[in-house]
């Protein structure tokens, strides 16, 4: 017998292309976890990840979109189990073929990805996470998480503290409306920040970025931030910036160009920071406050 298995109908440009399960069409290919939202002669099947959007057009949804229903607190198991079976189907495929991840405007929780591996590049894009935990986990290639809103059920945070992006990691857009946690983060390939929104602290302290750093496009840094001992090996933009309190800069090392075209409200804390190229201070900089250099190298 031939049962037909209905089909996830959420539909976003990222699923096309070299999409693991793709069939180079925008719909997302998810069969299994599928419900139909809508009637039996009129169905409208979403998965597990996607029912939010069936709601969000059927229009009984609460207040408040994405955020979780009991059954949801099963999404991160699935997620991983389908993320496994993904690392599996690329590791017997020669590295060429290997295919992307991708599922996005999910709504998940982001939790028990300590340590893990994606094997290929992951597109989360236009999601909704919360409690998002990937303390030592590794990107083998692209991370994006375009337009990805960081939220939380209990954990006030986004947890990415020792994480290894080894491929460019874009989080372009992005909302946190948690506390960014990147401590001790390494990002080999060029990390994007563009146009992000950061509502709580964020902490960089530590941080090795290997590649092009681009913080630009109108970022409000609300919280206390920090990149203390951060190195900066790539051409680093701090563009379109304002810092609502005083950054911390302490010990970091610049060690490629450096374009500042930011406002610090409370100053900013630059002691003992190293800068090995050059440092292009735009126009429109202004430092409200304070600004400390004591034992900086240039
Ligand atoms: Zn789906």
């Amino acid at each position: 017998m031939n049962v037909h298995k209905p089909r996830c109908t959420f539909k976003h440009d990222r699923f096309y292309g070299n999409n693991y399960k793709g069939d180079g069409t925008k719909q997302c290919w998810m069969t299994d976890y599928v419900v139909n939202y809508g009637t039996e002669d009129n169905p409208l099947y979403y998965c597990q990840f996607h029912k939010e959007k069936a709601r969000d057009k059927e229009g009984y949804l609460s207040a408040c979109p994405g955020q979780p229903d009991c059954s949801d607190f099963k999404s991160e198991i699935v997620l991983k189990k389908l993320l496994a079976a993904w690392n599996e189907e690329n590791k017997s495929l020669p590295s060429y073929n290997h295919k992307t991840f991708a599922l996005p405007g999910i709504s998940c929780k982001g939790r028990g990805f300590e340590g893990f591996e994606f094997s290929e590049s992951v597109i989360f894009d236009d999601s909704f996470f919360y409690d998002v935990e990937f303390k030592k986990t590794i990107f083998r290639k692209e991370a994006s998480f375009k337009k990805v809103m960081f939220t939380c059920n209990n954990r006030n945070e986004a947890y990415f503290c020792e994480a290894q992006f080894e491929g460019d990691a874009r989080f372009d857009d992005a909302v946190f409306k948690v506390d960014m946690l990147f401590e001790s983060a390494k990002f080999s390939g060029e990390a994007s920040f563009m146009g992000c929104q950061l509502q709580k602290k964020a902490c960089f302290k530590k941080v090795q970025f290997n590649s092009r750093v681009r913080f630009e496009d109108e970022i409000d840094f609300l919280g206390e931030t920090s990149f203390e001992k951060t190195v900066f090996s790539g051409y680093t933009e701090f563009t379109g910036i304002t810092f609502q309190k005083k950054p911390n800069y302490e010990s970091s090392h610049f060690k490629c160009d450096l374009n500042l075209r930011a406002i610090f409200k409370e100053g900013a804390h630059f002691d003992f920071a190293h800068f090995d190229k050059v440092v292009n201070i735009y126009a429109n900089t202004r430092f409200e406050d304070a600004v400390g250099f004591k034992g900086g190298g240039f």
